[in-house]
């Protein structure tokens, strides 16, 4: 049944308001929420900018990053410098501080990287140092704090960033935008996590091998994880990433089942065995997915995606090779991941780990197989 707006909170129409969003960091895997809050405000049109390219970091953001950092960050001046060459009034770059996360109620928290809270004010310095760009266009530039970790306090921070914008916003509105956002995003989450729940299906009635991809949101984005899943997928293997694999009661119970049984974790969520400064969400989660992906049979291979100069990523380097290892498990990385793709490099490592996949599966899948309860009757097609 559709929910009535409350009175007095009708929809307005704001036309007038054509808001850009740079596709950038955290906003990968959030981007539902913003669409539909933004939508719910009544503007007249949400663009996002383009998917991270060379090209678009060479015309529109070379020479206006301000200090060195990893390329996510940096990548950030090119999709900037991208919408202020579309026709937009609100330009709209979230200081995404903490994150909507599945693993919430297990870990300490689930914050975001502090470069991607910072980012927003660290490339707008660079588009401000020759004269304002932003006001040259007649764009307003904010950048609200995003605490998503904690829904309740979102309304009144994003109610304070726009009301400089839009004057006659209530804060009313605001929280129906917010709670209209938050639905859109489960709705994709769901969605995409039913999908890999039907990928893992195919697997266990085909008997066939996936690769489990554990990275940031952001290495979604051709331009920043150089495209190594569809690598994989040109070359006939199912992909599945971390941060939407199937979470059914049923399935974490067949896989982490033993482990709670035995007091090692209280929870198929629970990473409290392998990681105990659980504070950054993305991190959480490629914990978990590490966790996952060494016990579900039909995961044969790992592949480990990273950054050139993410700090964040390197204390897990070690322990998310050691989970995967230990299961008998195939683990690869491509570390080092900037600006330039290097095609030939990539294919070949890419090439020689389908050897492996092809060489090696089965004996996986098997061994895997033997340490698990019988397969649960929901896994399989018939
Ligand atoms: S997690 Fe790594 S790649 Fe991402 S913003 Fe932080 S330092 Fe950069």
């Amino acid at each position: 049944m559709l929910k009535r707006r409350p009175s007095g909170t009708e929809r307005k129409s704001r036309e007038w308001v054509k808001v850009g969003i740079p596709r950038f960091l955290n906003v990968w895997g959030t981007a539902p929420f913003w669409t539909a809050f933004f939508q719910s405000l009544g503007v007249g049109k949400v663009v996002f900018s383009s998917e991270t390219s060379e090209e678009q970091y060479r015309t529109y953001g070379k020479g206006r990053v301000t200090m060195d950092s990893c390329y996510p960050v940096k990548a950030l001046a090119g999709h900037i410098g991208e919408l202020l060459h579309k026709d937009i009034n609100l330009l709209v770059v979230p200081m995404i501080y903490s994150l909507p996360s599945f693993l919430k109620g297990y870990v300490q928290d689930t914050l975001s990287c502090t470069r991607v809270m910072m980012a927003p004010e660290n490339i707008k310095a660079g588009f401000l140092r020759e004269g304002d760009e932003f006001a040259k266009r007649g764009i307003r530039y904010v950048s609200p704090f995003v605490p998503f970790g904690e829904p309740e306090l979102l309304p009144l921070y994003l109610y304070r960033a726009l009301r400089s914008a839009i004057e006659d916003i209530t804060m009313e509105e605001v929280k129906l935008a917010v709670e209209e956002g938050f639905k859109a995003l489960r709705e994709f989450d769901r969605k995409a996590r039913e999908l890999s729940l039907k990928i893992i299906r195919w697997c266990t009635t085909n008997n066939r091998p996936a690769v489990l991809i554990l990275a940031r949101p952001y290495h979604m984005d051709p331009g920043i994880g150089h495209e190594i899943d569809a690598e994989f997928q040109l070359l006939g293997y199912p992909v599945l990433w971390y941060n939407y694999l199937p979470l059914e009661d049923w399935l974490l119970n067949w896989l982490f089942g033993k482990d709670v049984e035995e007091g090692r974790i209280r929870h198929p969520l629970d990473i409290s065995d392998v990681w105990t400064s659980s504070y950054s969400s993305n991190t959480n989660e490629i914990i978990w997915g590490a966790k996952f992906g060494s016990r579900l049979p039909w995961i044969t291979a790992v592949i480990r995606l990273s950054s050139y100069e993410c700090g964040m990523d390197q204390p897990t380097f070690t322990p998310v090779q050691r989970i995967v290892e230990s299961s008998g498990t195939m683990f690869f990385k491509f570390g080092e991941l900037d600006e330039t793709k290097p095609s030939g490099s990539v294919r070949i490592r890419v090439e020689t780990i389908a050897y492996y996949l092809q060489q090696y599966s089965q004996k996986i899948i098997e061994a895997k197989l033997k340490r698990l309860p019988p397969v649960p009757h929901q896994l399989v097609v018939y």
